[in-house]
């Protein structure tokens, strides 16, 4: 047991750790898992708080996957798709065309904040299928894949020469450099903008923290309380009308739908998606939707409803969706899949686009207008194997219902939390949750990055059993599906206590 220590310190690089800290202590060394629960070598059981950062969606060591790769293994392992088909990439590109266009259930924005918003067409009503599937491995790839084909897609249709994209306040969309370029995070980007193409930013919808916002700070999630012009859509259609008037509309507009994970969990108030997606529909940009993080069932049924909009959730929940752009009626030109589209077992994504722009890349061979992209590991069999078990099980009656009861368990427990003064928002949506930690909830005064207030909160929460990473100052939580009332009740006991630990143990 020693060794497998002593091998890690010696020659991993763990992604996104300062290995100085890391070297300091015994990590837990994982090896096993079974439902929601991780074992280390030790035989200690950690919940799995965050589905192994966003990944794992029916639980480890689940049967069906299981059986599904063993079947697959006994046929081949992997061939490549460069020149060759297989058998699961087909049908798993079937699915996933079938699943991204099943009928939309938003009809309407779901809690319109005026009139206009009712009143305008809807993004999605006359936006085309997605229908191709170009595999890759991860979410970051599937990034790629979208931004180069759109990129290309643009110029080949004469939308200009140097296409420009958009995307928002604190994106993140993976760490391979074009995804970089489409970020907007200090922390993780500024170094590198030398080497990265430039894109624009606009202001994303984050009530707690917006200074639109001329509420009070109460005890509840912001977007339900915020006072309010929309301004943060007013800048969008500025930051439109801006570049258009440069004589170079935005080609491309990049965007996680419903909640920005890395940015801090900022949860998006309903109505803001289906609206700037309009906007940049009505400036000719191509819509770009990474739903790496949000995809496969992840935010639940009625997510960016505020709890009082009962009527609405019960109609959304008698047809489920498992895509975050479905609640908004959105539908994108491109949308990226990766994290849980083999239920957390294998790396695997895939970008759908539609027809048109599969129809640009068409041409006799030395015309040279072929997609010149591709991994070694595209449309690995093994991978298309879970996915496709994995989507099985997505669509059983037993894991919509296991979605919803996890969607509020979590709702019922969380609000506990809000009796901790140093717990400023909490932002859910359907199966994620982000806690926002700030110095005071009533002055919102947020921990400078250098105190690791999120990183202390979630060391404590490990040694009572729990694992997650915090991004910043906000505690993340997003349990597999399976994760059971009692397990959910441990995992935000976990979050309290340990923010009482951390910071004192004074209450509201
Ligand atoms: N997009 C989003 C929204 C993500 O959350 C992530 C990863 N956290 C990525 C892209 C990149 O995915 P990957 O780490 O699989 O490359």
């Amino acid at each position: 047991m020693r060794r497998l220590v002593e091998l890690d310190h010696r020659f991993v690089w763990h992604p996104f750790t300062q290995m100085r800290d890391w070297l300091r202590r015994e990590p837990i060394v994982i090896v096993r898992g079974k439902g929601a629960i991780l074992r280390d070598i030790h035989g200690h059981e950690y919940l799995d708080a965050n589905s192994s950062i966003w990944t794992n969606l029916h639980g480890h060591n689940h049967p069906k996957i299981n059986a599904a790769i063993q079947r697959q293994l006994k046929k081949i392992a992997h061939s490549s798709a460069l020149g060759l088909a297989n058998e699961p990439a087909g049908l798993l590109a079937e699915r996933l065309v079938a699943l991204t266009n099943s009928k939309l259930v938003g009809r309407g924005v779901l809690t319109a904040p005026q009139g206009w918003f009712r009143a305008k067409r809807r993004a999605g009503d006359s936006a085309p299928n997605l229908e191709k599937v170009f595999f890759s491995d991860d979410g970051s790839t599937a990034l790629e894949v979208a931004l180069k084909l759109a990129y290309e897609f643009s110029r080949r249709t004469g939308r200009g020469k140097n296409p420009k994209f958009l995307s928002l306040e604190g994106a993140y969309h993976g760490d391979t450099v074009g995804a970089v370029a489409l970020g907007h995070i200090n922390l993780f980007h500024k170094n590198y903008s030398e080497l990265l193409f430039k894109t624009d930013r606009v202001m994303s919808p984050y009530c707690y923290c917006c200074p639109f916002n001329r509420a009070k700070p109460e005890r509840a999630d912001a977007r339900d309380y915020r006072k309010c012009n929309w301004e943060c859509v007013g800048l969008v259609e500025k930051k439109f009308a801006l570049q258009k008037r440069k004589g170079n509309s935005y080609a491309a507009f990049v965007f996680e739908p419903l909640i920005q994970g890395a940015a801090g969990m900022i949860a998006q108030p309903g109505g803001w998606l289906n609206r700037v997606t309009q906007i940049a529909r009505s400036h000719g940009a191509l819509l770009i939707a990474d739903e790496v993080m949000t995809g496969f069932g992840r935010v639940g049924q009625a997510s960016c409803l505020s709890p009082s909009s009962e009527k609405v959730r019960d109609r959304l929940e008698a047809c489920p969706t498992l895509f975050a752009c479905q609640h908004e009626n959105v539908k994108p030109d491109f949308l990226c899949l990766a994290k849980g589209l083999t239920g957390g077992y294998l790396p695997m994504a895939a970008t759908l686009t539609t027809q048109k722009v599969f129809d640009a890349f068409l041409g006799e061979y030395h015309e040279f207008k072929t997609f010149f992209h591709g991994h070694s590991y595209t449309a690995n069999q093994l991978g298309a194997a879970a996915a496709l078990a994995s989507l099985q099980i997505l669509q059983s009656e037993k894991s919509i219902r296991a979605r919803q009861n996890l969607g509020k368990n979590l709702h019922d427990e969380l609000q506990t939390l809000w009796s901790l003064p140093n717990v400023g928002d909490v932002r859910q949506v359907g199966l994620i949750a982000g806690i926002e930690l700030v110095r005071d909830w009533r002055t919102c005064v947020p921990f400078a990055l250098r105190e690791c207030a999120g990183i202390r909160v979630c060391e404590a929460m490990a040694r009572h059993g729990v694992l997650t990473r915090p991004v910043g100052n906000v505690v993340v939580l997003m349990p597999p599906y399976c994760t059971t009332p009692r397990q959910v009740r441990k995992m935000i006991r976990a979050v309290f206590d340990s923010v009482r630990e951390v910071f004192g143990r004074t209450s509201v």
